[in-house]
């Protein structure tokens, strides 16, 4: 395990451009909350935001605070080519506790020192605009 971030980078990732249906996220998130949305008529919650929901078609959908906490499900590690000062970006799907994955990044640790089934916990990521970009991080315990 190695001790020490990597490579950090000053570059702030770009801002998210929201919709009509996930512009109430994103309003949320700019106010350091983070979001589930979850069907009001079958109970399961989902992602991503979306007008109906993808199991029983109904829309009524509500937005419900979340700890923002999940598991690995899976991930890859993209590199920019051999030389490239960019570094390296660790693209992972992440369940969270309420159920849904999510397609994010894993930051705050070494692209080798993770692993499928690690905990991690949402971090809002400032960006270049108005709205934070969803990260996870290793869950603090
Ligand atoms: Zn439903």
């Amino acid at each position: 395990m190695s001790d020490s971030p990597p490579n950090p980078s000053s570059a702030l990732r770009p801002c998210p451009v929201p919709t009509p249906e996930t512009q109430h996220f994103w309003n949320m998130a700019r106010q350091g909350l983070f979001l589930v949305p979850r069907c009001r008529d079958c109970g399961r919650a989902h992602w991503y935001p979306r007008a109906a929901c993808p199991f029983c078609w109904s829309v009524h959908i509500d937005w419900n605070p979340s700890p923002g906490r999940g598991t690995v499900y899976s991930f890859t590690v993209l590199r920019h080519g051999a030389g490239a000062a960019a570094p390296p970006v660790v693209l992972a799907f992440v369940t969270l506790d309420e159920g849904p994955a999510m397609l994010t990044h894993l930051v705050a640790r070494a692209p080798e020192d993770w692993s499928i089934g690690d905990a991690v916990q949402v971090r809002l990521e400032p960006s270049d605009g108005d709205y934070p970009v969803p990260v996870f991080e290793p869950l603090r315990t």
